[in-house]
């Protein structure tokens, strides 16, 4: 399937209009800690890799916050590799695919994990106050909260997208670049 390159310059931009909850979390997580633990790293950067992140930036986007963390050189030996890996470029060389809502919703984050569905993940606390920082409105996120209660999680995503973007999205969501790529096609039109 084709899609767009994007460039770094514009990936703080595309996060707040376009990444669905799940990769918004990780994304505003690893600005905030400079840090995300493995499953983290591997939902959140197979996710850029589909929205066309190249290799080349995607590495200069992990170094650019890890190694605030944990250094440039640290940087390059512990997790660098793994970038190249999910790229095709190192081991056995198989181009890993971006996880689909269904792997998400049935991952087991632990302590400190910040991968996951957040519909599914959060507390209904969290998830409020989120949905509240993404402009969903009052009805639309008690809708929002009524499909978490009865386990419908890519329904609520649905609703959040619709609320988001004050446009319907009949196919529902059912991956993440699917949200991200409808998402897009609504703002450039
Ligand atoms: Fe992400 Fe899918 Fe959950 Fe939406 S339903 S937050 S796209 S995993």
């Amino acid at each position: 399937r084709e899609h767009a390159e994007i460039s770094l310059k514009d990936i703080d931009q595309i996060a707040k209009s376009s990444f669905p909850l799940c990769m918004g979390h990780l994304f505003e997580k690893l600005q905030e800690d400079h840090h995300l633990k493995h499953g983290g790293r591997m939902q959140l950067g197979l996710f850029l890799k589909g929205v066309g992140l190249k290799l080349d930036d995607a590495l200069a986007f992990w170094r650019a916050e890890f190694s605030r963390k944990v250094g440039a050189e640290r940087f390059e030996k512990e997790y660098a590799y793994s970038i190249r890996h999910n790229y095709g470029k190192e081991g056995k060389r198989t181009d890993y695919t971006p996880y689909s809502c269904q792997k998400i919703i049935s991952s087991t984050p632990g302590v400190g994990d910040h991968h996951g569905c957040p519909y599914r993940h959060f507390s209904e606390e969290n998830l409020r106050a989120a949905l509240t920082r993404m402009r969903v409105g009052n009805r639309a996120l008690e809708d929002v909260i009524d499909k978490v209660r009865n386990r419908h999680y890519q329904l609520a995503c649905t609703l959040t997208f619709e609320a988001v973007h004050g446009s319907s999205c009949d196919a529902g969501v059912n991956h993440p670049n699917q949200y991200y790529n409808d998402s897009q096609r609504i703002l450039e039109s």
